[in-house]
């Protein structure tokens, strides 16, 4: 299994990105539909074409799923072949090198099974050209010999159903985007999904846990269940030490504001973007790149795993000029707004 370990700090603690803290973190995956909290539109769908496909006897059409890391992408995948009653095989864009570790993968998958490509926006052209007829025809087009003896062999496959998982489905191609029958975008959890999802959490952890100690840490977990899974279990440890091992909401309180973590899930990397943008841009517009480059991150690490959440809250506005700062975010922040800086 290919997963990547978050590319940012590690010491963040409300990053979305799978990062060392999350070991465990499968023991807390929802295995079916029913335990899967929230996402209700796109489970009514799948519901309908799971049935539909199980009554057909035939895969379930290709899905593609995209929303920003930790929203619960790899999970719905495993839930989906549980329901199907299926094997899953889970590879990711950067694993697959070579057209042949594609193939290889292919051909050892069963009727129906569930293939799980995690960021799949990655792969690279040679391997995506492959899989377009085998998601299309389950059929593989070999190249056997080189120069002009080279010839073509197609290769049956089972039919199986592709799940592909990214956080920009804008730069997915057209053509790999376009076979996928089924296209689901996760949103952002509200704060009673995800006191529901660490109240599951506690108890698969046996740890106690009041409603109201769950609820402040669900409204500081940004939209997110792998953050909420997370600061529980930063929570749980400042409970045993400082508390009767019990979470409170003054427990939760305290543990997450020792951590830095604002009412609001912000920490200091998300209120140091937003000050650049306000102390060096005039609260914006200013381009992605350049605001990386002056804060020191990957433009791809802001637009994927901080700005969803700021524009989520409505503290971060994109336009065609670039970023801006809302009149919200400075009050946040404690910082009078004197209105936009106009670029001429
Ligand atoms: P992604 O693939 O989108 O990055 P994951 O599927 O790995 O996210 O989800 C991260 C963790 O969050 C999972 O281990 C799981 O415990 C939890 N989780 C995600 N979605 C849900 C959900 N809908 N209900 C309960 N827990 C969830």
């Amino acid at each position: 299994m290919a997963i990547e370990f978050g590319q940012e700090m590690e010491e963040r603690i409300v990053a979305s990105t799978l990062t060392e803290n999350d070991s465990g973190e499968v023991s807390l995956r929802p295995s079916f539909l029913n335990e899967y909290v929230g996402q209700e539109r796109s489970k009514d769908n799948l519901k309908i074409f799971i049935e539909a496909a199980r009554m057909r006897h035939e895969p379930l059409d290709h899905v593609l799923l995209y929303g920003p890391p930790g929203l619960g992408k790899t999970t719905l995948a495993g839930v989906i072949a549980n329901e199907m009653g299926v094997n899953i095989r889970v590879t990711s864009g950067p694993a697959i090198e070579k057209t042949g570790d594609l193939a290889a993968l292919l051909t050892t998958l069963n009727d129906n099974d569930v293939l799980f490509i995690d960021e799949i926006h990655r792969l690279s052209r040679a391997v995506e050209e492959i899989l377009y007829p085998a998601m299309e025809d389950f059929a593989l087009d070999i190249m056997i010999g080189k120069g002009p003896s080279a010839r073509s062999v197609r290769l049956d496959l089972r039919r199986f159903t592709l799940i592909g998982a990214t956080t920009r489905s804008g730069q997915l191609s057209s053509p790999l985007r376009d076979r996928f029958g089924v296209q689901l975008k996760l949103d952002m959890y509200t704060i009673d999904e995800l006191t529901r999802i660490v109240m599951r959490s506690a108890s698969l952890l046996g740890i106690e846990a009041e409603k109201a100690g769950a609820v402040e840490i669900a409204s500081r977990s940004r939209g997110t269940p792998r953050i909420a899974n997370r600061l529980l279990k930063r929570v749980r440890d400042y409970a045993q030490v400082r508390g009767q091992g019990i979470i409170t909401k003054e427990i939760a309180d305290m543990a997450l504001s020792a951590l830095d973590i604002d009412q609001l899930g912000l920490d200091h990397t998300d209120r140091r973007m937003m000050e650049s943008i306000i102390r060096n841009f005039g609260g914006g517009p200013v381009g992605l790149d350049t605001l990386a480059a002056t804060i020191g991150e990957e433009s791809i690490t802001l637009e994927d795993v901080y700005e969803p959440y700021l524009m989520q809250i409505g503290f971060l506005s994109r336009t065609p000029r670039g970023r801006c700062v809302t009149q919200r975010a400075y009050e946040h922040l404690g910082i009078p707004f004197i209105g936009q800086m106009e670029l001429k």
